[in-house]
């Protein structure tokens, strides 16, 4: 989990030289209290579709409406290279993308700042690759938001700003049924997962692999496979030590028949 730090708002601290460009409504909107990442209906569906249909990282733009820009009406993908723990996008699919939308009318802050992207196992904590992609590829945008989906609905949302001295805040996230919505479309939605989603090779087949992929991407990877042959080995002070560790995990074990989810 984040540190305290990141729930503190700091607020751009904006002077009578710099424009108050439209993003100003974040200024507004963190008062009196915390803005609400959005998702229609609709959107929601195909995010947990796109989700669901594969055991790799799956990602996408929100795109919202001019004047609620935390309401994603539409998630869109681009072409991109998946694995268990990472996506990339393809560059010109995001220079094509960013044309259509441009040639639809719309701004940039409407899709090109909010990030979202699926977590194929149960934690929505953004590995380090995703916090690198992130002041990457939006340290240079006014404002932009991190969002996760995890396998089990959990969610991060990050919103970040990048005027005065910056700073960011965990925001909630909810689906906004009051909205109106268009009904879902798995035949549009397959194709354009066929299209644009390219799995990569995971090279995370022995156990060395996936420690380095842990310590490298700040993963979590639950519990790792020659678990229980390991565990066997340890010596009493040390099983405890793992005991505690599992206890404080209630994620990983199913409640109903206290056999551990692995
Ligand atoms: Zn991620």
């Amino acid at each position: 989990m984040k540190n305290e730090k990141q729930k503190t708002i700091k607020k751009p601290q904006l002077t009578e030289k710099q424009p108050l460009w439209e993003d100003d409504w974040l200024a507004k909107a963190s008062e009196p209290g915390l803005p609400v990442l959005r998702f229609s209906p609709s959107a929601w569906a195909k995010l947990l579709y796109f989700r669901d249909r594969s055991n790799d990282e799956i990602g996408g733009f929100g795109v919202t409406d001019p004047d609620d820009l935390l309401l994603v009406r539409e998630f869109v993908t681009v072409e991109q290279e998946v694995t268990c723990v990472s996506v990339t996008f393809d560059d010109a699919a995001v220079a094509d993308y960013f044309d259509r939308q441009v040639d639809l009318g719309r701004r940039p802050e409407q899709f090109a700042r909010i990030w979202c992207h699926t977590h194929p196992d149960m934690s929505p904590a953004p590995s380090v690759t995703d916090e690198e992609t992130f002041n990457r590829v939006f340290g240079t945008c006014q404002w932009a938001v991190m969002f996760i989906l995890a396998r089990d609905n959990r969610t991060y949302a990050r919103l970040s700003f990048h005027v005065g001295p910056g700073g960011h805040v965990l925001i909630p996230v909810g689906v906004d049924y009051r909205c109106a919505f268009t009904a879902s479309d798995h035949e549009a939605w397959e194709t354009e997962f066929a299209a644009h989603i390219h799995p990569a090779e995971c090279f995370l087949t022995g156990r060395d692999d996936i420690q380095a992929a842990v310590e490298r991407e700040g993963m979590d990877l639950a519990v790792s496979y020659d678990f229980l042959e390991e565990f066997q080995c340890l010596d009493p002070a040390e099983r405890q030590l793992v005991l505690d560790e599992l206890a404080g995990r209630p994620e990983l074990w199913d409640p109903e028949s206290e056999v551990m989810l692995l």
